[in-house]
């Protein structure tokens, strides 16, 4: 029972359901249903033409063959008006829709009822023909009917496929009543009505598959269309939320930008924050000139160290605050650091200069003012270093540093606040730049050898000890003097390695010379840097070891800025220790630096070596100092040796203010080991010698 239930239930949609079981939802459905309205219209014309064409024609086939009767006539002119009718009504359909392009559910049912009416009335007319004209022909006549009315089925299979039930009305309107009627009549014709009811069920068949082919095709489109609908809407969202998340993404970097360009203690720009502003500067306008103004507060670490950081912190605040209002929109301000401002100014070419006078005065003016903090009156000065873009298209990088060296060397000589960076201080820089570059390659290039001076016995004229004075020919910078590159040296700790190599072959050197008497020592120049390197003894024991130099033979040159520095008990210790070992200890320079004679019992020293500076000068303030030094160098037990003599008058006075030694071009220039011509007459002292 169950199954048969069910089995009438499919059956009954096959031939009911329009939807033919696809579950669209309401508002889907009506849209279907305009969409099937709108084709059955656009086929209206063609089932009405058929129709015409078709009663026509049977009627003109009943003329021919004289079974033409008044009834058929009459059935065409009603047809014919029915057709009509319907051709008026597809017209008035598409005016309709030429007004609304969304049909109302009213008008949505007028018009389908109108059309369904339509077609049914016109089946209604054939079965007419079926039920009257089949049973009163015969013969060729009754199949030509029924073959124009089959054909009539077979093309509303398609033409109908639109409406579903109407369509399935019309095609039973027309084939049933002449299968009815072969059945029913005289001389029934089973066969013929048999095929006629087959041909009905594969027309019903048919046209039901070709309306739900139909009604599957509109309901996609319809949602396909909802979902380009769909996604444009959401599209549309996104590119909201986009246009928003832009916003804020702008915004927040920009917020972000402030912090990282800005200096959190005085709110100007920090270094990132220069550096921008002038790239951006330099995009925007490519014809301006620049200037950097390093400003350097003089003596700020007293007041952050001598009162607080807090009273620190509150002197740069005001001294930004004070320099803001010296710099115009167009220029920048900045803090590079600790106490140290820039400003960078931007401007043609001719007014650079004197804006970059205006700005330093103005400055000077705003910053020399007191500054009052909690209780206290501050005065605060600086010290200016400026350097200018023109015609060099520098990087902001190396401006700043031009501008910083401007301004250290102005703290450095104490003339004037304000130094301008210029050409002498750029090649100087360079040279710098280049001496170091050449000088890490010059030891492994072979590029070092060492010159021999002799210093002479003031008594005996003998030589009691030669110095090694390094020379440096650089493949590339030609010939440099060491009181150029051992300074650069110094700085980069290559000294340590050269001087190193400098000991092996001078040692090396006395070594290689039997001839030249035991007593003579070599005597090496020394710089601070060697000497505080860790283990500095056991290496010169080492080259001693090496060359197998008695340690009594080798003397080392240290200037007096061994009392100057904060290492002096570990450097006491290292020239104790060397001194112990046998070496001499001579003070290099004696006089211009920092040592006073009552020091010099702190550290173990054999010799003092009065500065050369003294012995060309020989006034009266000269004679003054070496007088002194000799008196107190011989009463602490220690040797003097006085350097740079020149003149036979210099070492006359020299030798009757009681030196022990001399040494000087007077005697002999730096050159080879041995050294074989000294000059040495002590009847040769002329007046003239004291100009030369
Ligand atoms: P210094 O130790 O005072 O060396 C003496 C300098 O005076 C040498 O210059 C020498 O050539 C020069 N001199 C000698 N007699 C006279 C003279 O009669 N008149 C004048 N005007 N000058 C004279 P040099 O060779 O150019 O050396 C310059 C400085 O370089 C040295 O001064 C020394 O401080 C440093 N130096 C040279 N070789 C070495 C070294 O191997 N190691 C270290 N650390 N420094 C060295
Ligand atoms: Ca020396
Ligand atoms: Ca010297």
């Amino acid at each position: 029972m169950e199954n048969n239930a069910g089995l009438v239930r499919r059956i009954g949609k096959r031939v009911l359901d329009p939807g033919i079981g696809l579950h669209a939802d309401e508002e889907l459905t009506g849209k279907v249903r305009r969409d099937l309205l709108d084709l059955a219209y656009r086929n209206n014309w063609a089932n009405v033409l058929v129709n015409l064409a078709a009663s026509a024609s049977l009627v003109v086939m009943f003329w021919l063959r004289g079974d033409l009767s008044r009834g058929t006539v009459i059935w065409l002119l009603v047809v014919t008006v029915v057709c009509g009718f319907r051709l008026w009504g597809g017209y008035l359909y598409w005016l309709v829709r030429e007004n609304f392009t969304e049909l109302s559910d009213a008008l949505l049912r007028k018009w389908r009822f109108r059309y369904q009416a339509g077609v049914i009335f016109t089946g209604l007319l054939w079965s007419v023909v079926g039920l009257t004209v089949i049973p009163t022909v015969r013969g060729e006549s009754q199949f030509l009917t029924m073959i124009i009315i089959a054909g009539m089925a077979g093309g509303a299979t398609g033409i109908l496929a639109p409406v579903f039930l109407v369509g399935r009305l019309y095609l039973c309107a027309l084939l049933l009543p002449p299968a009815v009627i072969l059945m029913v009549m005289e001389d029934a014709s089973y066969i013929l009505a048999a095929l006629v009811l087959v041909f009905l069920l594969v027309m019903l068949v048919t046209h039901r598959n070709n309306h739900a082919v139909l009604f599957k095709s509109f309901v996609l489109k319809h949602q396909n269309q909802e979902l380009i609908e769909d996604l444009k809407q959401k599209n549309r969202v996104t590119e909201d939320w986009n246009a928003t998340l832009e916003a804020r993404v702008e915004q927040r970097t920009e917020e972000l930008r402030d912090l990282v360009e800005h200096d959190a203690l005085t709110g100007i720009y920090n270094r990132d924050g220069i550096v921008a502003w002038f790239e951006s500067r330099k995009r925007s306008d490519a014809l301006l000139d620049y200037a950097v103004l390093f400003i350097d507060l003089d003596r700020f670490k007293q007041i952050n160290d001598g009162l607080s950081h807090a009273i620190g912190d509150e002197v740069l605040r005001a001294v930004s605050m004070r320099l803001g209002e010296c710099v115009g929109q167009q220029h920048a301000l900045g803090r590079w650091g600790g106490d140290e401002f820039l400003i960078v100014l931007a401007a043609p070419h001719h007014e650079l200069h004197p804006l970059v006078e205006d700005t330093v005065e103005l400055a000077q003016q705003a910053v020399s003012q007191p500054i009052n903090i909690v209780g206290h009156t501050l005065h605060v000065g600086f010290s200016t270093g400026v350097a200018f873009s023109s015609g060099r298209n520098p990087s902001i990088a190396e401006l700043i540093h031009w501008a910083d060296l401007a301004a250290a060397e102005v703290k450095r000589s104490g003339r004037g606040s304000v130094h301008n960076y210029d050409k002498m201080l750029l090649t100087e820089q360079e040279r710098r730049l280049s001496v170091t570059q050449a000088l890490r390659r010059a030891m492994s290039a072979d590029e070092f050898n060492i010159q021999y001076q002799p210093v002479i016995d003031a008594v005996t004229g003998e030589i009691t000890a030669y110095e090694a004075l390094l020379r440096w020919n650089s493949e590339t910078l030609g010939p440099v003097s060491p009181d150029e590159f051992i300074p650069i040296a110094e700085e980069s700790a290559l000294i340590v390695d050269i001087g190193q190599w400098c000991m092996r072959q001078a040692c090396q050197a006395l070594q290689d010379h039997p001839e030249i008497p035991a007593t003579t020592k070599i005597a090496i120049n020394v710089s601070i840097r060697q000497i505080v390197m860790p283990n500095f003894a056991d290496m010169v024991s080492r080259i001693l070891k090496e060359t197998g130099l008695p340690a009594e033979r080798l003397a080392l040159e240290v200037t007096e800025s061994i009392f100057e520095k904060r290492q002096t008990t570990q450097i006491a210790t290292v020239l104790d220790q060397l001194h112990a070992m046998g070496i001499e200890i001579f003070i290099d320079d004696f006089g211009t630096g920092y040592s006073s004679l009552s020091r010099l019992h702190e550290i173990h020293v054999d010799a003092v070596k009065i500065d050369k500076s003294f012995i060309l000068a020989m006034d009266e303030n000269a004679r003054v100092v070496i007088e002194a030094a000799i008196l107190i160098a011989h009463r602490f037990g220690l040797k003097v040796i006085a350097e740079g003599i020149e003149t036979s008058y210099q070492r006359a006075e020299l030798i009757a203010m009681g030196v022990d030694a001399c040494q000087g071009y007077f005697f002999a220039r730096p050159g080879e080991m041995p050294c074989h011509d000294i000059h040495w007459q002590t009847d040769l002292i002329k007046q003239g010698d004291r100009q030369s």
